[in-house]
């Protein structure tokens, strides 16, 4: 999606490197968008519903921005975040937006602002400058835009280029709305819309209510999860109608990036657990030790594993208790991976079968663990800076301290990881200027010459990420 209003928008500032990234950035600047992980509400895209008020669609559900609010004092609830008890929140969409055209000055520098303000100037085609004295204007006229046939979430699809979009179910997840889309021509293997299968809800022991969702996980499947047998072949089970819903992945959400083998012993932790009796350590034992079944299942069915370590979940425990998870109160940690990892990469990980994509929020890993790592097993794939690290000054930094060791094919192409579907363009489009600042950067310094470069960024942009994840013909 081109960017109209300010055409170099990250590009270098050196002129002889501009015009090269100029250059390269016109190569993919309207090829398709693969979007292999993301967490967009599946049925947005099978229901077809115009979209809530602007607020409700940009604001509320942004925990980037309501956490930089609550950072200064500005309750969740004051922005409409939904509370866990059920006790009132802000429910003005136009109130909502106001208190965030206040607290605007907080986003200068900082990822959340670009996106959105590329979301407004080339998703909804409104120029106005956001402050406290232009609210009520843009409000009204981003509400007009989204009442609008063309902003229908399909319309949209259609705009944005999207050739593929992965959304995020749990296995308990019915996949009713992928039905859904399948029956509409639009989900299903090889899709424009497809699952990932992320167990975190019946692995994490710690999991709210994990014990009632291996319940459910057995009443889902007619398996005995009572024995852990039968709870390996539930799991088995699901991942098998998730990939017939079109899944190519799975997703693992974990606290390290710890691997183990359990052996036997993994069938009593299990019974301990069920029966309420966990002890210290069981839950990172299990956890570990349930990667390596799942790379076992990956042999099997094909399905690309992709590892996301590293977050303190509910790290804020008053918004966690107010507001639930996922309001943005987890925090990164310190991650490592190389000795976490050397179960799994001993039992497969120079089996080229395995395909393990690692993502990370330790920025200090890209260099001394994560490079070294993908560039030397064939299992292992080095996924884009996620998260915490998804700005422009990471992705250039990540291009910088990982292309030396790993190459550009030993990583996975660009995740946009959103909730915010209208984010998604101009997501992509970000990491596709940044790429083509630092190829031209490689061109200038003469390393690599313009017609490499040129193939790379095509690469990095489409072929790349549509062959790593599976998704059509070329898997
Ligand atoms: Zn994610």
């Amino acid at each position: 999606m081109p960017t109209s209003n300010r055409p170099d928008l990250l590009l270098p500032a050196e002129p002889g490197q501009r015009a090269l990234a100029r250059e390269l950035y016109a190569l993919v600047e309207r090829l398709p968008i693969i979007s292999p992980h993301g967490h967009v509400d599946p049925a947005l895209l099978a229901e077809d519903q115009p979209f809530g008020d602007p607020a409700q669609l940009l604001i509320v559900p942004d925990h980037y921005l309501t956490r930089m609010l609550l950072s200064q004092g500005v309750a969740p609830g004051e922005l409409g975040v939904p509370s866990r008890d059920g006790s009132p929140v802000e429910t003005d969409g136009r109130r909502i937006w106001r208190r965030f055209a206040e607290h605007w000055h907080l986003f200068r520098g900082t990822p959340s602002r670009l996106w959105l303000e590329q979301t407004f100037t080339e998703v909804f085609a409104v120029d106005t400058r956001l402050s406290p004295q232009t609210a009520d204007e843009m409000y009204d006229a981003l509400a007009a835009r989204l009442a609008e046939p063309d902003f229908r979430p399909r319309a949209l699809f259609e705009r944005f280029n999207i050739e593929v979009l992965a959304t995020t179910e749990s296995p308990l997840d019915d996949l009713g709305r992928h039905a859904k889309l399948a029956a509409d021509g639009w989900g299903g293997p090889g899709g424009r819309v497809v699952t990932t299968f992320r167990p975190d809800n019946v692995v994490d022991l710690e999991f709210e209510d994990w014990s009632a969702n291996v319940d459910r996980l057995g009443e889902i499947t007619g398996e005995d999860t009572g024995t852990y047998a039968g709870y390996l072949a539930a799991l088995r089970s699901r991942r098998e109608a998730f990939i017939a819903a079109g899944a190519t992945s799975s997703d693992h959400g974990h606290r390290t990036a710890r691997t183990l083998d359990l052996g036997a012993d993994a069938a009593a932790l299990f019974d301990r657990a069920r029966r309420g009796r966990a002890e210290p350590g069981d839950t990172e034992a299990f956890g570990a030790h349930m990667l390596l079944e799942f790379a076992r299942m990956s042999l099997d069915d094909g399905l690309v594993m992709q590892l996301h370590p590293g977050a303190v979940r509910n790290h804020n425990r008053w918004l966690y208790a107010r507001h639930g998870r996922d309001v943005g109160g987890d925090v990164p940690q310190v991650t490592e991976y190389v000795h976490a990892l050397t179960p799994l990469l001993d039992a497969y990980g120079n089996d080229p079968r395995l395909r393990v994509v690692l993502y990370t929020l330790d920025e200090d890993t890209f260099t001394r663990e994560l490079a070294p790592l993908a560039g030397g097993y064939a299992a292992l794939l080095l996924g884009a800076p996620w998260w915490f690290l998804d700005s422009p000054e990471v992705l250039r930094r990540f291009r910088e301290t990982v292309t030396e060791t790993a190459g550009f094919y030993n990583t996975a192409g660009f995740v946009d990881d959103t909730r915010a579907f209208c984010s998604i363009p101009v997501r992509h489009d970000v990491a596709r200027r940044v790429d083509a600042g630092f190829l031209a950067r490689l061109v200038a310094e003469h390393r690599l010459p313009m017609d490499e470069a040129a193939e790379t960024i095509v690469d990095l942009a489409y072929r790349l990420p549509k062959r790593v994840f599976k998704f059509g013909a070329s898997a």
